[in-house]
């Protein structure tokens, strides 16, 4: 019973509801209370799970509040009333007594005995003003900055890939690093400049007076600091940075000109600084403009997209036994999106889950129709978000038996990086479309998405190696690149996976390749991507 009402998957969901709620159930016959994480951090409480919990609460409330939460709470328990609702201070790991407002119910059984003790703790001072987790000021505080007079520089902070790090170590570890950080920020941004927590992992740091390049020496302490900290493991941020009234004389054009900013330091390298500029503004409208032209395109029954093909060779035969499908599209209006941008744009608004169904369908459509006649196999790309909607496979099976197309004849290439927590749900994916005869492809090998954990973790027919490791072969006295795909293509020989080398260009690089023994050959020595009658072509010439 008290496993039922302690293990509760609701809990799970209110649990993280909000910084400002705290939430607790108590299974009154083992007297046993379980409390959400935040309100074990917040509290410093034992546990997450605490025996004997009426006393114990009783020595974090506040002395002289202390007789009238007795009085509440000792109703609900005799039966005389059937709601625990009153506001009283507690204190928290800092020693602060914060205001709460607290209800609850008792749920009995049918003779009367309390079984349940639940309810929710609600932070009433400052809310809108300081930020529970960080104590810095909130954003609300910002908006209410005059900055039509005076000058200065703002930086908006943002810790990269702080997704990984909540999924790879957990909340609470996520929580220390947002604290670790809030607290250097306060400490070396200097008495007359402001530090916000602006949301989630982002931090605004406002200088009255300053100019952006006292700023930037900040940003480079910061960095220093993050990458040296002590007790967590290192990590970095990145920054947008503006000034007043240069670029912006109140709170909505200053944060959208930092956000733009944050968001182009972020794609250029982590770690970095950018300046708002007339190119960050420039690259901004242009996002837009293209992710408007991509909608109408996918509402004109996705008029504009078209898959080309690129062939890939047996090394041992030079054959072409596999072709990869890749994206394109064009507008009258725009023809120079490259797939790297628009698919990016499509990843970021969700819409690459009906461009994903299309490129599906139609790479389907082109294996169904070569199938027979050249026995080649089609491969297409997929992130890993579309993964890991049930829809995907769904579908996929769908159209393979409608179409009568062999499974063993597609193949599914996952382009995407992947975090730990999501591994679990993509291998049992993988497994699923394996079972089926499908193959499934990790592209890009030895980039920042796709390493060993992940080929630790799921199970793969196809590995590809990522183009950058396969031009590095001709660099000058370059000996790493060699020694990285030579142990990367043993140790797939040994695990029976296939191998590609992409992004062959010339013979020098292919005869290389053939002696590591790699499988397969793609690049544009052999062809660029090209459309489909084109690739047919091919084919064709090659039957001949
Ligand atoms: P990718 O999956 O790594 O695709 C290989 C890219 O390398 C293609 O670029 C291809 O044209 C290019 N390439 C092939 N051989 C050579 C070569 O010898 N030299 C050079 N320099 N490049 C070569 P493309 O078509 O621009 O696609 C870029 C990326 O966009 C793809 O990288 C893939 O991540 C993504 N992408 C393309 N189509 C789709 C799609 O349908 N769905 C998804 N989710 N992503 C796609
Ligand atoms: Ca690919
Ligand atoms: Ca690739």
């Amino acid at each position: 019973m008290s496993k039922n009402i302690l293990e509760n998957e609701l809990f799970e969901s209110f649990a993280n509801a909000s910084d400002n709620i705290y939430i607790y159930v108590c299974d009154m016959k083992t007297d046993i209370s379980r409390w959400s994480k935040n309100t074990v951090d917040y509290f410093n409480l034992e546990g997450e799970y605490i025996k004997g919990t009426g006393p114990k609460w009783m020595e974090y409330i506040h002395p002289d509040d202390r007789a009238l939460y007795l009085k509440d709470i000792e109703a609900v328990f005799s039966g005389a009333s059937n709601r625990h609702s009153c506001q009283y201070r507690a204190k928290n790991k800092y020693n602060d007594y914060v205001w709460l407002e607290c209800k609850g119910s008792v749920i009995s059984d049918d003779e009367g005995n309390p079984l349940v003790f639940a309810g929710i703790m609600t932070r009433l001072d400052n809310q809108n003003k300081y930020d529970p987790l960080t104590h810095l000021l909130t954003n609300y505080e910002m908006q209410k900055y005059d900055f039509s007079t005076g000058s200065g520089a703002i930086l908006l902070l943002g810790i990269n890939s702080f997704r990984k790090i909540n999924n790879t170590h957990g909340f609470l570890y996520g929580n220390k690093v947002l604290i670790a950080l809030s607290e250097y920020l306060t400490q070396s941004a200097g008495k007359d400049n402001r530090v916000y927590r602006f949301q989630g992992d982002e931090f605004i740091i406002l200088s009255p007076g300053s100019s952006k390049e006292e700023l930037y020496k900040l940003f480079e302490n910061i960095n220093d600091y993050c990458m040296n900290i002590r007790g967590l493991k290192s990590f970095s941020v990145s920054a947008g940075l503006v000034s007043y009234p240069e670029d912006g004389t109140d709170f909505n054009t200053l944060l959208s000109n930092l956000e733009h900013s944050l968001e182009y330091a972020k794609e250029q390298t982590h770690g970095w600084i950018a300046e708002f500029s007339e190119k960050i503004s420039q690259r901004h409208l242009r996002i837009s403009h293209l992710h408007e032209a991509l909608t109408q395109s996918i509402h004109n029954n996705f008029e504009g997209f078209e898959l080309y093909f690129q062939p890939i060779l047996d090394t041992k035969t030079k054959k072409i036994t596999e072709c990869e499908s890749l994206l394109r599209w064009k507008t009258p209006e725009i023809q120079d999106a490259t797939p790297y941008e628009f698919i990016k744009i499509l990843e970021n608004s969700g819409e690459i889950r009906e461009v994903g169904f299309w490129v599906m369908e139609e790479a389907l459509r082109h294996a169904a129709m070569w199938q027979k006649k050249y026995n080649i196999s089609v491969s297409f790309n997929v992130s890993y978000i579309q993964l890991l909607d049930g829809e995907f496979i769904n579908r996929l099976i769908a159209k393979v038996q409608e179409l009568q197309v062999d499974p063993k004849l597609i193949m599914v290439e996952l382009t995407e990086s992947c975090n730990a927590a999501d591994t679990k749900m993509l291998s049992h994916q993988f497994s699923k479309l394996q079972e089926l005869g499908f193959k499934i492809a990790m592209d890009d090998f030895g980039t920042e998405y796709a390493s060993f954990g992940l080929l630790h973790d799921v199970s793969m027919d196809v590995l590809k190696i990522d183009q950058k490791f396969v031009r590095g072969l001709v660099r000058e006295g370059n000996r790493t690149d060699m020694a990285i795909i030579e142990n990367v293509v043993n140790m797939c020989r040994q695990l029976s996976i296939q191998t590609i080398a992409e992004g062959i260009e010339t013979e020098e690089i292919q005869d290389i390749i053939r002696k590591i023994g790699v499988s397969y050959l793609q690049g544009y020595l052999y062809s660029k991507p090209v459309p489909a009658h084109e690739f047919e072509q091919m084919l064709l010439k090659e039957q001949a």
